[in-house]
């Protein structure tokens, strides 16, 4: 068995209990698991043997869960950028996808995502993406944590020709991944305009018999509510109720759009919502309200959504953008402090991924996912409050160390099983190859 090991950094915020912020504290690491938290010393003498590492200066967190992303479109970073939401879907980002999307491609950029993602200090994220089954090999010859997302829509990609083939595929795929220790898979329709009701309500009812979560992006746009009224003569939500969706199963993106009895409506079901704030900010969708969401009790995690529409992976960005517009929107200076912003990277994404019992806080018994981050730079002085540091003035290059299930992936900033500059090679050879056929005119 491997060694114990000992930690022992300047702050411990283990996010439960809220708030709680450890000095003078270890936490030892038991095959993959939290053992313990207690005073140094005693930690210590309990330990003798364990694999020390002092951090002092640096505040140990619980790993970041990015709860929405779009892995591979790293590889479309930068491709299209400063459009409207629909034009930038359906006149760049899908055509492109129609063209360039492979199992290498999904491979490369999904590496990509993951290798930026750790040095970030994400431990776990959601993925929405075709060939889920590359997502899902990728991420577990990383070592990284994930919840793959089983595509579904309504259009032919080279995943699959039809809603039938998506969701035989995300089934013989979640079947390939059922008792994997880092894999997880749930369903990923596309958003209400994009799946028809028949496979919706196939999803809820399977979902429900394997239970898995759903993740799809809901009310991103005022264009889409509209359309929805028009074609269907009802909101996205009251369709996507019609259909046995709205649960604590439905991990709902965006959510930019909500008429105050939706509000009632999302939190009397438990549906669990995933801001993306910079996401939101770049294609202009509009904001989502986080203060009147959370005061009715739903849960809101955190995630970056893909880079084309972001354009990083960058969690501490995410944290402060979320808490800077929350003030914004609600007029209240107070709102989302920076422990509940936090929270909703760590905990409360656990929560929507219906992953809390195993990540999410620094708890005796879960899985030591876990980062350090250095509050010693010019940028990050003098340290009055740690958790505020983190979110209003540290940021992702000040992640020095990252485990994942007791595994070191990140050791003083430098990624242990991933070579950075492989990856960026080969993103750059994709680069040139996207490219080189948009100017040629007989494609
Ligand atoms: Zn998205």
């Amino acid at each position: 068995m491997d060694r114990d090991i000992l930690i022992a950094p300047g702050w411990i915020i283990p996010v439960e209990p809220h708030d709680q912020v450890l000095e003078h504290h270890a936490l030892v690491v038991r095959a993959g698991r939290i053992e313990t938290l207690a005073p140094v010393a005693e930690a210590a003498r309990a330990h003798p043997d364990a694999e020390r590492v002092d951090l002092p200066g640096e505040v140990l967190i619980p790993g970041l869960v990015n709860a929405h992303t779009h892995a591979a479109m790293n590889l479309f970073r930068g491709l299209a950028d400063d459009l409207p939401l629909e034009q930038w879907l359906a006149r760049h980002i899908w055509p492109a996808e129609s063209r360039w999307v492979s199992p290498e491609f999904v491979r490369d950029g999904t590496r990509h995502a993951i290798a930026e993602m750790l040095l970030g200090g994400v431990t776990c994220f959601s993925d929405m993406y075709f060939f889920p089954d590359q997502v899902a090999r990728t991420a577990a010859e990383c070592g990284i944590r994930s919840l793959v997302g089983l595509i579904v829509i309504d259009f032919a990609s080279p995943w699959a020709r039809d809603i039938g083939e998506y969701l035989a595929k995300g089934a013989a795929l979640h079947d390939e991944y059922r008792n994997h220790p880092l894999v997880r898979t749930g369903f990923a329709p596309h958003a209400p305009y994009s799946v028809p009701d028949e496979a919706l309500a196939r999803i809820a009812t399977v979902a429900e018999e394997l239970d898995l979560q759903i993740v799809m992006h809901v009310n991103e746009t005022a264009a889409e509510v509209e359309r929805s009224l028009e074609e269907r003569h009802e909101r996205p939500l009251e369709r996507l109720q019609r259909l046995g969706l709205l649960s604590p199963r439905l991990m709902a993106v965006h959510l930019t759009q909500l008429l105050d009895r939706e509000i009632e409506q999302l939190a009397h079901h438990g549906v669990n919502a995933i801001h993306c704030p910079e996401s939101n900010l770049k294609l202009a969708s509009g904001f989502c309200p986080v203060q009147a969401l959370k005061r009715a009790g739903i849960n809101v995690a955190l995630g970056t959504d893909g880079a084309a529409s972001n354009n990083d992976l960058d969690m501490f960005g995410e944290m402060r953008t979320a808490a800077l517009i929350a003030k914004a929107v609600s007029g209240d200076s107070s709102a989302l402090a920076a422990g509940e912003v936090l929270r909703m990277a760590t905990i409360d994404g656990a929560r929507a991924l219906a992953m809390s019992e195993l990540i999410g806080s620094l708890v005796p018994g879960k899985a030591a996912d876990m980062v350090a981050v250095d509050l010693g730079g010019l940028h990050t002085q003098p340290v009055y409050d740690p958790l505020s540091q983190l979110v209003y003035a540290a940021g992702r290059g000040d992640v020095t160390h990252v485990w994942v299930a007791g595994r070191r992936l990140v050791r003083d900033r430098r990624l242990t099983l991933l070579d950075a500059g492989a990856i960026v090679n080969r993103s750059a050879a994709w680069r040139a190859r996207i490219r080189a056929a948009d100017r040629d005119p007989r494609r």
